[in-house]
């Protein structure tokens, strides 16, 4: 979840005195970066993906499904494994890093995969052996699980060993979550108390319940029974601070009352939660749901920038596909995805800033959490480095000159696309630009550089800007967001410019991982040797994630999207660099949309047209308006490359694009999908929304059946 700092967390009153010389000295350092490696060019379209896992433990007497604590001690292990293999010179197969719970583990291969076709095909294998590697290191009872969310997370006794939440104390003084659940390294309580602190209360978190038969309406949840074990003056005290609206209406009344026969519903006793919704009070509801990422190095900070762009559309349209949390803290609920509650669980925004008070002590009314969608595209940008051409002509250019021949993709960007009016920090700007930096980059970063710094190390605030990124990277990597343009740290002169697509919600198969990040490699190929042109104002890009969140997206939504995405339809593949057999004269036109393609654009008058499509027609094509969909041109990408393959990759990679056009189609479920129709199908459900432990129980042990099976219906 970001880099990892040590020394000694200050807490937010002694941090927050700091803040403007951590974002000072951050773009210092982001500037050294830049004018250092602006002008590099990189070859090798090098990737790497990043799983994230829970670790469960059964309770076999009681069938209950827990998360497993212990998972933090696998997490060292495997750690020890990686430094042994480094000491000895040797690569280990897989890296390990901590995540926010200390139930979860995060596996990254040992290097980034490789740029050919062949090496995209290594990611299956690498993601089976970290499962296999992780689950060796485990007791016969628990297992590791590619599940978004625990389903019982933040229910009663959800922990082994068991833990109590102490509401009144903590970093995050939740109703539900004991602070033993928390990644114990010092980066992790501190964020998650100096959040709470920031923002001047708890974070407040409501999602929608999936209303079924006998759900009541309204739905208002019982106080969960364990709340009723914490000391009557400790929970209204903590009811009382942690209400985020600084209306208290909980009282020793209410809260005594659940010593009583019938406890009080949630709403009734704290004002933060709202009737028919599933209410969460704490960062371990987001941050500890689990996702898949997948990170592409690119050739230059202009493709770097261009895929961010392109990529950014993308984001909602893959999480809809991947979608896997349809179940909060033992209820189903009427959304899909995890994002919403992410970017709830780290919410730091003060009152003002969320715009509920006018600004007084708050610097800029802010729209969005530190976790969400994007705000700024950054187009292309000027060009610093020739783009990634080694065109004998170009090589020619001196440095300083290249500014004056467009980047690849640069005529693509409008600024009506930047349709968000983030508010950016001034002064951070003027540094940026007087630094060297342009407008829209300045603007991205002094967007990122309006929030504060949360976890401050007393031993880091005095650095070498010239040879650490520990200020920037201190806010970069706390702005968590659909999409992460990411400069290499000054400590790596081997690694360039990379982006990260961060919105996908892991999935239960490793077959149907493999598949969403070899997917997404893919699209970034056809990205490039298309020249696609993705671009919907910001504004249309939001709408489709918070769409993504629906129940059943596939069948039940639509969602904004360009309607001709060829940026130079009559361009001859020739001129893209395509050494495919005949391709001289072809145009991409007529290589995406087959040789009887004369000029049958959808909609000339107005190039910039966008629609609402469902995920199928975004994926799969929409023949009446000659849309061709984003699989289709996928698979046309590998079909000019396919002489340069052999039979049995091209095979395995349709494989992979079939997975996701068939999940787009509804022919495949989501995870989501899969994981609603066990809970309702089980015999145990009582069609009144209620995830029991024996229902999680059962959910936990079929989805560890799943992990390396082809499962009909899911993956093929
Ligand atoms: N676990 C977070 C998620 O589900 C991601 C944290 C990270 O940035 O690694 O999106
Ligand atoms: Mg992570």
């Amino acid at each position: 979840m970001g880099l990892l700092s040590l020394g000694t967390p200050l807490p937010w009153e002694e941090a927050r005195k700091h803040a403007d010389h951590v974002r000072k000295h951050g773009i210092i350092q982001f500037l050294n970066i830049w004018n250092r490696i602006k002008t590099r060019r990189k070859d090798h379209l090098l990737w790497g993906d990043e799983i994230e896992y829970v670790v469960v433990h059964y309770d076999e007497e009681n069938k209950q499904p827990r998360v497993s604590l212990r998972a933090h001690d696998v997490l060292e292990k495997l750690q020890a494994l990686e430094m042994d293999a480094i000491a000895k010179g040797e690569v280990f197969e897989s890296s390990w890093k901590p995540e926010y719970g200390r139930y979860m583990l995060e596996g990254t291969p040992g290097l980034p995969y490789g740029y050919t076709l062949e090496d995209t095909l290594a990611v299956e294998e690498s993601m089976r052996r970290r499962r296999e590697l992780a689950t060796s290191l485990l007791p016969p009872n628990e297992a590791v699980l590619t599940m978004t969310n625990f389903p019982l997370l933040g229910s009663c006794g959800f922990t082994e060993p068991s833990a109590t939440a102490t509401p009144d104390s903590g970093p995050s003084m939740s109703l539900f979550i004991p602070s033993e659940a928390i990644n114990p390294h010092a980066r992790f309580p501190t964020l998650t108390a100096n959040i709470r602190e920031r923002r001047g209360s708890k974070v407040s978190i409501n999602m929608p319940i999936f209303k079924d038969k006998n759900t009541p309406s309204p739905w208002k949840e019982p106080a969960p029974s364990c709340l009723a074990r914490s000391s009557t003056k400790s929970l209204s005290t903590a009811v009382a601070a942690g209400c985020s609206n600084g209306e208290v209406k909980a009282t020793e009344q209410a809260a005594k009352s659940l010593d009583q026969e019938h406890l009080p519903s949630l709403p009734d006793l704290v004002p933060d939660a709202l009737p028919d919704h599933i209410y969460m009070d704490a960062m371990c509801f987001g941050m500890g749901c689990c996702c898949l990422q997948v990170t592409f190095q690119a050739c230059s900070v202009e493709e770097a920038r261009l895929l961010y762009d392109q990529l950014a559309v993308v984001t909602p349209i893959m999480m809809a596909l991947s979608a896997g949390a349809p179940i909060f803290r033992g209820y189903l609920a009427d959304v899909d995805c995890r994002w919403n509650v992410i970017s709830g669980s780290v919410d730091d925004r003060t009152v003002e800033e969320r715009g509920l008070k006018p600004l007084d002590h708050s610097r800029f009314r802010i729209q969005k959490s530190r976790y969400d969608s994007i705000s700024n595209y950054l187009s292309p940008g000027p060009n610093y480095s020739g783009g990634c051409s080694l065109s004998p002509d170009l090589a020619k250019i001196p440095v300083e000159q290249l500014s004056s021949i467009p980047s690849k993709g640069m005529e693509f960007y409008k600024d009506q696309y930047n349709d968000l009016n983030c508010p950016y920090d001034p002064k951070i700007y003027e540094q940026l630009r007087e630094g060297g930096v342009d407008d829209l980059l300045a603007k991205h970063y002094a967007h990122l550089f309006i929030r504060d710094p949360l976890v401050v190390f007393k031993e880091l605030l005095d650095q070498n800007d010239e040879l650490s990124s520990d200020h920037f990277e201190n806010i970069q990597s706390t702005n968590w967001q659909t999409m992460r343009f990411k400069p290499p740290p000054p400590s790596a002169p081997h690694i360039g410019w990379r982006v990260e697509f961060r919105s996908m919600e892991i999935q239960l198969t490793d077959t149907e991982n493999a598949a969403f990040a070899v997917f997404v490699v893919l699209l970034v190929r056809a990205i490039l040797s298309f020249d696609l042109n993705l671009y919907i104002p910001l504004s249309k890009v939001d709408e489709n994630m918070q769409r993504a969140h629906s129940r059943d997206a596939v069948h039940r939504e639509k969602f904004w999207f360009r309607r001709q995405v060829v940026g130079d339809p009559q361009r001859k593949l020739s001129e893209l660099g395509c050494k495919c057999k005949g391709s001289t004269n072809q145009t991409v036109a007529q290589a995406i949309h087959g040789e009887g393609y004369v000029n049958g654009v959808a909609n000339r008058d107005d190039p910039d047209a966008f629609d609402e499509m469902t995920l199928d027609e975004i994926m799969n094509g929409k023949p009446s308006t000659n849309f061709l969909g984003l699989v289709n041109l996928v698979r046309r990408y590998l079909k000019t490359h396919s002489e340069a393959i052999k039979e049995e990759t091209r095979a395995k990679l349709d494989t992979y694009v079939d997975i996701v056009s068939r999940k787009a189609s509804g022919d495949l479920q989501t995870g989501a999908t899969w994981l609603r129709n066990f809970v309702t199908s089980h015999p145990e459900y009582k069609q009144d929304s209620v995830v029991s432990k024996k229902i999680a129980y059962d959910l936990c042990k079929a989805v560890e059946g799943l992990a390396g099976k082809k499962v009909k219906g899911l993956n093929c």
